[in-house]
């Protein structure tokens, strides 16, 4: 079997070290392909971005420019409407046939997750790699749902035996970074280099994003 494909969505308003950082070391720990970064067009389950589509999508290719394995992929801004997760891993699945699949989440998204739309069917579509974040804790026996038990990775190698259907906790290198926190910063005129990559920051700045504004 290939290599699984790492898959990352998320509102990425902006992209920072807190997504990029851990997409990285889940690429070397569990030898992916490469992870996708998926921006979402419309996402569902919050607030619209501040930033608009095309800067979000913009901010995500100066990214990853120059980072061997990640890279953009535009699908969802693409596709339009709602972006459900689960629309996004039939067209990865389609476009992929029996490769294994991996979708990357942080622990918050990981606990929000009987939320999402047709959630129950996400399992069929893709392994689940959940990364550690700061001020989650993993959950383990009775905290951990009897659906996830059931599905837990002994090893890393156990995602390349097929193609979904595993969960995998990856502990990766904490950094306390959130794309609010960014937001919230820049409209304070506070500084936020060393949170995101230069490239992003200096976009940031020339089109003004974020400034004075309803974080
Ligand atoms: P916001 O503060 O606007 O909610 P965010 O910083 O959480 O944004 P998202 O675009 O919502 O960023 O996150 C995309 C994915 O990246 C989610 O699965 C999220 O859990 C994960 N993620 C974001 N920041 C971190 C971090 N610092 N460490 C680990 N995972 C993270």
């Amino acid at each position: 079997m290939s290599k699984p494909l790492g898959i990352l969505g998320g509102t990425f308003d902006p992209i920072h070290y807190g997504h990029l950082r851990p997409a990285q070391e889940v690429l070397r720990a569990l030898d992916l392909a490469e992870v996708r970064i998926i921006p979402a067009a419309n996402p569902p389950h919050r607030r619209p971005p501040l930033a608009t589509v095309e800067q979000r999508l913009r901010m995500a290719e100066l990214a990853v420019s120059g980072i061997p394995g990640l890279r953009v992929d535009d699908r969802e801004i693409r596709r339009g409407g709602p972006s459900y997760t689960v629309l996004t891993l039939e067209s990865l699945r389609q476009e992929f046939g029996e490769r294994p699949l991996c979708l990357l989440l942080g622990l918050d998204a990981f606990e929000g997750i009987e939320t999402w739309h047709q959630w129950q069917r996400l399992p069929d579509l893709a392994h689940f790699v959940v990364m550690t974040r700061p001020g989650w804790i993993f959950p383990a026996g009775e905290a951990l749902p009897s659906w996830a038990r059931d599905r837990l990775a002994r090893a890393p190698g156990d995602l390349a035996q097929a193609r979904a259907g595993k969960i995998y906790f990856q502990t990766v290198t904490p950094q306390d970074i959130s794309a609010t926190r960014i937001r919230e910063a820049i409209a304070r005129g506070e500084p936020v280099d060393g949170l995101l990559p230069p490239a992003v920051y200096e976009y940031l700045r020339a089109n003004r994003i974020y400034l004075n504004r309803e974080n």
